[in-house]
């Protein structure tokens, strides 16, 4: 069979610990004997990022912006521990948030759904992807213990000197007191990213927000996204059959539990991290959840949602067995392939990923998968498989496809 031939190269992105021996494997065993790969790779590893003084991190972004197609390992961001384990110059940032910065995009979380092993929720039958707004309000808040009775005012004071004052509360003792802001900016760059992907994945985009009781917060990120939905958008999702609904939080969450899935929810910061982790954990595994960056000027990083597995890498370094889950970083690959495909009018590049994910999936119904699926599935005696050979298994599934 002939390797399928890439125009444009995926920017490769590397990482750390047992993602980084899973990475390998996954390009040896389930890509390069396929596919004539083209990547631009760098190595977001921490020692060379800590060799480039994290530029590399900086060019692997720019590289994405230039490209628009990244795929990318799981890495290590640096705490206490690890300045002694690496032996760092420096706390380097997480590459994540460096990543994002440059790109300013939005995160899109979806879980893999398989037989086998099903969501807490039973009517979930299809995936509930959860879009988190990654700026701003309480996770850049200023905060003040309130020590005794006082005024507490909010106070806006313009570029030329005007003030605009509102009062807070009149304290009678003790309390608490936050402020916290949002830009238009961003959450217009937020819109753009849902409905964007909305219409790239062909899902209905759901919003929702407090507006009824925060009227001019929250109503102001409800008020962005109606106005980019029926200026930009509202033609596009008609053709594509899909719909755009905004409704409160918790008429969502109400909603949400009730559905069957197979959309978009977008979340304002707060609400996205609380959500996401509800919707990964009912969907059974972190090890099971795939996550793409998009920005809103349509460049696409694909990776997997969870870590570098340390505890895993700890065992394989002393050279124990390892039972590490791949599959999140098999769907990063694919989903990356798919969109290059797209972007490059390279079909078999999309039917190699379909097929690909296909095997992936009939491998774990099959009652093949690692420890962690093993732990909760409803399949009954499944078989362990180590790291690779887990791998292996989905090889011989894909070959019977080719
Ligand atoms: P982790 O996701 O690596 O592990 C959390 C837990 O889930 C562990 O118990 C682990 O054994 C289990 N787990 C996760 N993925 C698994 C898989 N594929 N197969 C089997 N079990 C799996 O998160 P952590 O332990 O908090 O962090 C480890 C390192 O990963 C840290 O250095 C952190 O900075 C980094 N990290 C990176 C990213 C990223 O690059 N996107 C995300 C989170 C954490």
């Amino acid at each position: 069979m002939d390797k399928i031939k890439m125009t444009t190269p995926l920017v490769e992105m590397d990482g750390d610990e047992m993602t980084r021996i899973l990475w390998k494997m996954i390009k040896d065993e389930l890509l390069l004997p396929y596919i004539d790969l083209k990547t631009e790779y760098y190595d977001l590893g921490l020692e060379h990022r800590n060799e480039t003084n994290d530029q590399v991190t900086i060019d692997s972004a720019l590289a994405n912006k230039k490209y628009g197609v990244a795929v990318k390992c799981a890495t290590i961001t640096p705490n206490a521990a690890r300045m002694t384990e690496y032996n760092l110059k420096e706390m380097w940032k997480s590459p994540n948030g460096t990543i994002r910065a440059i790109m300013d995009g939005t995160v899109f979380r979806t879980p893999i759904v398989v037989k086998g092993i099903e969501p807490c929720v039973r009517n979930w039958k299809k995936p509930i992807t959860l879009a988190r707004h990654a700026y701003g309000d309480v996770y850049k808040a200023s905060e003040i213990k309130v020590p005794c009775a006082g005024k507490a005012e909010l106070v806006f004071t313009a570029e030329d000197g005007t003030e605009t004052r509102e009062l807070i509360h009149e304290f009678d003792g003790p309390g608490v007191l936050q402020g916290m802001h949002n830009t238009e900016k961003s959450i217009r760059s937020f819109a753009k990213s849902c409905f964007n992907y909305a219409l790239d994945t062909k899902q209905d985009l759901w919003f929702a927000t407090k507006d009824t009781i925060s009227k001019k917060y929250d109503h102001t990120f409800k008020d962005i996204f109606q106005e980019t939905y029926e200026k930009e958008y509202k033609e596009r999702f008609a053709e594509a059959g899909i719909t755009y609904f905004y409704t409160l939080i918790d008429d969502a969450v109400a909603r949400v539990m009730k559905a069957e899935g197979g959309f978009i929810w977008a979340c304002k910061n707060y609400d996205g991290d609380v959500m996401s982790d509800m919707v990964s954990s009912a969907f059974g595994s972190l090890a099971m959840m795939t996550s793409v960056l998009v920005s809103p000027d349509g460049n696409f990083e694909y990776e997997a949602a969870h870590g570098t597995v340390q505890r895993h890498y700890y065992k394989y370094l002393k050279g124990e067995e390892t039972s590490t889950n791949s599959v999140a970083t098999i769907f990063a690959w694919t989903g990356a392939l798919r969109k290059r495909g797209e972007l490059d009018k390279i079909p078999q590049l999309g039917v190699f990923a379909d097929k690909l994910e296909k095997a992936t999936l009939t491998t774990i119904e099959s009652g093949k998968m690692t420890k962690d699926l093993a732990l909760i599935t409803s399949i009954e005696n499944p078989t362990v498989l180590n790291s690779e050979g887990f791998i292996k298994a989905v090889r011989e599934e894909l070959d019977k496809n080719l």
